[in-house]
């Protein structure tokens, strides 16, 4: 698959799932037995955490389809980092959709500037220049820390890593921020 076809399937699995018209793909016992064989992801999906925005689900696919980074706040340390150069450099996979959403819990902490417990500053510190870059626009401020922090992340996942970025020149992968809503439903690229 070309990067283009990745990411008009994950969109057309996406418009299944939000017109509740999925077809569960490659969730059977055959399919189970088929990825025996080993795995052909089409996309990385770094995604947040939270429950409410599950990948399979919400793009109607199923086992082998996507490589899956979830951290609360869809934020990207070393080991989400290699963990995105495992699919990339090892899988071959040609896309790499990074995924934020609507009432984000994270962003919404990181907005709010309160003081968190434990390691929880480790995640809310790497919002922090989405924040920065969004101050005084008009519009939910969630949500517009969570569309520019999707596309610093994608832009960050490509300028920190050599892996990536020659993936990247070569035309091989791609890399697209994305934003789902809780609401509808719906990804948009961002
Ligand atoms: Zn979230």
């Amino acid at each position: 698959m070309t990067s283009e076809q990745a990411l008009e399937t994950l969109m057309a699995g996406n418009l299944r799932y939000a017109a509740l018209r999925q077809e569960y793909p490659r969730q059977s016992s055959y399919h189970r037995a088929q990825v025996l064989e080993g795995q052909n992801p089409f996309a990385v999906i770094l995604g947040c955490s939270d429950s409410r925005v599950p990948s399979e689900l919400i793009f109607d696919q199923g086992l082998g389809d996507l490589f899956i980074v979830r951290t609360a706040g869809h934020v990207v340390d070393d080991i989400a980092l290699a963990s995105i150069e495992f699919a990339v450099h090892s899988l071959n996979v040609p896309l790499v959709l990074v995924l934020g959403h609507s009432q984000c819990g994270a962003v919404t902490a990181a907005v709010s500037s309160k003081r968190m417990p434990g390691a929880i500053p480790h995640l809310t510190v790497r919002i922090q220049p989405a924040i920065a870059a969004v101050s005084g626009a008009e519009g939910d401020a969630v949500t517009n820390v969570t569309q520019t922090h999707s596309r610093l992340t994608a832009a960050y996942i490509t300028a920190a890593s050599p892996v990536i970025s020659q993936a990247v020149e070569a035309g091989t992968v791609r890399i697209v921020p994305a934003f789902y809503d809780l609401e509808t439903g719906r990804v948009t690229v961002v």
